[in-house]
């Protein structure tokens, strides 16, 4: 049997560019990875298609899939679930695939506790990287809107801080090279590796 695949996370805060960074890997055709098809109950937008953007479902479909413990993890955002079926996730781990999510943080803390061994990948906002002129701003912002600046950098922070790395999302075929070559060094970590080494030894 081959050995398991990896679980990859790509998660970050709302707005920062996941959607965008994730269709541009899948654009490419030398990934060894599978992108696992979220499932929503958002309305579809135009251009969208049904099993290929998302699995679209009604409230009801989604709550029965919940209720039956079909979803590795789920979120509610803006007013609608999304999440990511378990068993498309499960059956391409364990053909030896490396399975993709991009997610939410929520649904990411959630697959953090699940699959410890995933690699959970943190995408940031360029300007997070600039701090203090984010948030000080032009000098003419009011205390309110600085301490709101804080909070929202501080919480970014801590999020990031659950996860194996932080990728600047600059430009995105740079976050998209960074995230490949990262899932690529991660096959060749000892922890990952020995087991296989170990288990040969016994058989000779
Ligand atoms: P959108 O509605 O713009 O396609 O996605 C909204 C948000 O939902 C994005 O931040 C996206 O990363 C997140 N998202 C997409 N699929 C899933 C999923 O399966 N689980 C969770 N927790 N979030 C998801």
């Amino acid at each position: 049997m081959s050995e398991r695949g990896l679980l990859i996370v790509l998660s970050g805060p709302s707005g920062v560019g996941k959607g965008t960074v994730r269709k541009a890997i899948f654009e490419r055709d030398d990934n060894e990875f599978e992108y696992s098809i979220s499932m929503t109950t958002r309305q579809k937008r135009e251009g969208e298609i049904d099993s290929v953007d998302y699995y679209f479902r009604t409230r009801e479909e989604f709550e029965a899939m919940i209720e039956s413990g079909e979803m590795l993890e789920y979120a509610e955002y803006v007013g609608n679930y999304y999440g990511t079926p378990l068993t498309y996730v499960n059956e391409t781990l364990d053909r030896g695939k490396d399975v993709f999510l991009e997610i939410e943080v929520q649904g990411a803390r959630q697959v953090k506790d699940k699959v410890p061994d995933g690699v959970f990948i943190f995408l940031t906002p360029p300007d997070l990287a600039e701090l203090k002129a984010r948030i000080v701003g032009r000098g003419t912002d009011t205390p309110e809107v600085i301490d709101e600046r804080m909070k929202v950098a501080r919480e970014e922070i801590e999020m990031m801080a659950l996860y194996d790395y932080a990728v600047v999302n600059d430009k995105v075929h740079l976050a998209v090279d960074r995230i490949k070559d990262i899932i690529v060094s991660e096959h060749y970590r000892v922890d990952r590796v020995i087991g296989k080494y170990i288990k040969m030894l016994k058989e000779i």
